[in-house]
């Protein structure tokens, strides 16, 4: 039979969602596998791409592959159906979404026979590997809550009868739900099967890590970007190799190239990290669910704040709804007491003389603010001309320490001037405040306390995070100031006050999904305050003491604000009453991408107007919005549009995403100037 596989298909990680034909040559026919690598011609270059299927004939002239990289394919049947399945669904290259499975091999402009037989070498050599199976699996000897069994005994049952189903495990932080995920995943490991923990950033989450580690010890693998490209490589080898049972990483451990997955645990479910915000473009939790269907696989999502997509799947009915509502040992959540700052000093009084109560008694201050730098930016007061950057449509940022104004989504810097470029007046504000900023204040305030920063200018040195960690382990650290880099995951008892400096930079996002995500913000952080013995205490600042998200975090209140927020969602059509694809148009032409994308709404206006009736009778409205200016207009010089449409079908939505794509082929992409990007995002979450 393998003699009638002439050609082979193959696809690259390249920008085109098609798949390319090739002859084998003799020579090459035993290895030419589904699944294998190959290197082949395409355009001018040579390039690694991935064998998906052969062909018998060609009814078009072909190039030969030059060389097949793999005696065994890479990708198996399971992941390869797994990436098809993406690519169809995300609208992008099946090949991008195999490449970003795949461990980084090597540098993929390869140019020669020799270089070739170099790379074989780096793939193939790295087969051996010490395997150290004297382990025994630690004992889990906790007795469980009645909450938790529950909970476990449901999960259990599921894994048990190799029964696919997706838990909402809901539970505040501090409720057992590691505790749960690690009995889950001990007894999926008893039948034999392996287990994916995927976590929104590997390094805000290393408790969890050790917790499993402490238990399954060497059956447990990290991918993590933290590692080098080798590390990474060798540890996915082991796990191709049969060699781990749990994998822990961020969202492309969904792409582990385990067998017999029996369960998927997602922890911190509603983090947006889980979405990959450059192509391809897919959400790692929903593409858990999408694999742990496919293989029969239990699936846990975990938060102690479930997002509003997850939640709504539970109460429909798709995923089943588990909820530890108390933390261990009747321990109270920290009472969270909401200050109203509007004309007050940013640090209020009463944040201030809770802070000095808890540097008396030697306890810990956690003190957390969304934005990094000191001032957020810079104005002359005579003028109002504000610095911004050259290249992006936002103000630059003010780091005092090196005395830069930084620009945070290019990394352009320049240094601050004496004086206004603009009216060379000498009256210049710092306006906004930063992470920074808040540190030079409480250390004006509290001049003899030990207090520390951390963000991501402070961990850019290597071992940094780990010192400050420490540090605040050993109870050394007075106050920590820091950015979301804190909210997450840490958990020690010292710490009994969190200070939110201001709940209200995330409310004030131009986003649908702002009061969800300020809401998650104030719980999660909250949840960092008395994991310990002594009950813990937060104060929230604002200016907005009577937003809904603000009132029903103080109250732990989830349904309230699941409730309160659904309404809205829902009398605007919004998820998860819709389903949304946005279309990113950028260039480098600020008239040409205007124009292009007027174009565009127009081929899409023509589409959804033919398609109404077709489309009402499945009970569809299309709504589209836009095109407008993206809300950051400009960045790295490149202007930004955006169009949205919304659905209750994504069905419908891609067959008129797909026709508008092919219109805009034939009809615009060839009269269009200055190199014109249209990205595709299905299921969006960034909308800036
Ligand atoms: P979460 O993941 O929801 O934050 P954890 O599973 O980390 O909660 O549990 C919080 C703390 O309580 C941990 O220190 C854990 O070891 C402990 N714990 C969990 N379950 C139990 C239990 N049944 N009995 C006693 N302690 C428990
Ligand atoms: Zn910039």
């Amino acid at each position: 039979m393998e003699s009638s596989n002439n050609f082979a298909e193959v696809v690259f990680g390249v920008p085109i969602n098609r798949v390319f034909l090739y002859k084998i040559p003799e020579k090459l026919k035993s290895l030419s596998k589904k699944g294998v690598r190959v290197f082949a011609p395409f355009g001018r270059r040579n390039l690694i791409g991935y064998i998906v299927g052969h062909q018998d004939k060609a009814d078009i002239e072909t190039k030969e592959i030059i060389e097949i990289l793999d005696d065994k394919p890479v990708v198996n049947e399971e992941m390869l159906k797994f990436t098809r399945w993406i690519s169809d669904y995300y609208l992008c290259p099946w090949g991008e979404v195999i490449e970003s499975a795949m461990p980084e091999w090597v540098d993929v402009k390869i140019v020669n026979k020799k270089e070739i037989r170099k790379v074989k070498e780096r793939v193939m050599g790295h087969g051996s590997w010490v395997k150290e199976q004297d382990l025994q699996l630690a004992t889990c000897n906790l007795q469980l809550t009645t909450h938790q069994e529950n909970a476990l005994k449901k999960i259990q049952d599921k894994i048990e009868r190799n029964e696919h189903r997706v838990f909402l495990l809901h539970g505040v932080t501090g409720s057992g739900k590691t505790e749960v995920y690690i009995r889950a995943a001990a007894e999926a490991l008893k039948k034999g099967q392996k287990v994916i923990v995927m976590v929104p950033e590997i390094t805000l989450t290393l408790q969890l890590f050790q917790r499993f580690l402490k238990i399954f010890c060497n059956r447990l693998a990290i991918l993590h970007s933290g590692l080098t490209q080798r590390e990474r490589y060798n540890e996915w080898m082991k796990v191709r190799n049969n060699e781990i049972d749990i994998v822990i990483g961020a969202r492309s451990a969904v792409f582990a190239p385990s067998e017999n997955v029996g369960l998927i645990i997602v922890d911190e479910e509603h983090d947006t990290a889980y979405k990959q915000d450059t192509n391809p473009r897919y959400n790692g939790r929903d593409i858990a669910i999408v694999r742990g269907k496919a293989s029969e696989a239990v699936v846990i999502l975990g938060s102690a704040t479930p997002s509003m997509e997850s939640f709504y799947n539970s109460k429909t009915g798709k995923y089943e709804y588990l909820h530890l509502p108390d933390r261990i040992d009747k321990k109270t959540l920290p009472s969270i007491e909401i200050v109203d700052i509007k004309g007050g000093n940013i640090i209020s009084e009463r944040l201030k003389s809770e802070i000095e109560k808890r540097i008396e008694r030697k306890e810990q201050t956690l003190l957390f603010i969304n934005r990094r730098g000191s001032a957020t930016f810079i104005q002359c007061s005579d003028c109002g001309y504000v610095w911004r950057c050259k290249n992006c449509s936002v103000s630059l940022t003010h780091h005092k320490n090196d005395n830069l104004c930084v620009c945070h989504y290019c990394g352009y810097s320049e240094t601050v001037s004496d004086t206004c470029p603009q009216c060379k007046g000498y009256t210049i504000n710092y306006k906004g405040r930063g992470t920074q900023k808040i540190e030079d204040e409480i250390r004006a305030l509290f001049p003899n306390s030990n207090i520390e920063r951390m963000d991501r200018d402070t961990v850019r040195k290597r071992g940094e995070a780990g010192r400050i960690l420490k540090g605040i382990d050993e109870r050394s650290i007075d106050i920590l100031i820091g950015t979301q880099m804190i909210a997450k995951g840490h958990d020690y008892p010292g710490i009994t006050l969190v200070g939110i400096v201001s709940a209200d930079e995330s409310l004030n996002i131009p986003d649908f999904r702002a009061s969800e995500r300020t809401f998650q913000l104030i719980t999660q952080v909250a949840g960092r305050a008395g994991r310990g013995d002594i009950n813990g205490d937060v104060i929230l600042q604002t200016y907005n003491p009577d937003h809904y998200s603000v009132k029903c975090a103080k109250e732990y209140d989830f349904i309230g604000f699941y409730n309160q927020e659904g309404e809205l969602r829902e009398a605007l059509n919004y998820p998860p009453y819709s389903k949304m694809v946005s279309f990113k148009i950028e260039g480098s032409n600020e008239k040409g991408v205007e124009q292009f994308s007027h174009n565009f709404g127009m081929i899409l206006d023509e589409i959804i107007g033919g398609q109404n009736d077709s489309v009402r009778q499945a009970h569809d409205l299309i709504e589209k919005l836009g095109p407008s200016k993206a809300i950051i207009y400009k960045i790295r010089n490149r202007y930004r549009w955006q169009i949205i449409l919304k659905g209750r079908k994504i069905g419908n939505l891609k067959k008129i995403v797909s026709r508008a794509t092919e219109g805009a082929k034939t009809r615009l992409q060839k009269t269009s100037k200055g190199n014109i990007k249209l990205d595709i995002d299905i299921d969006p979450i960034n909308l800036m």
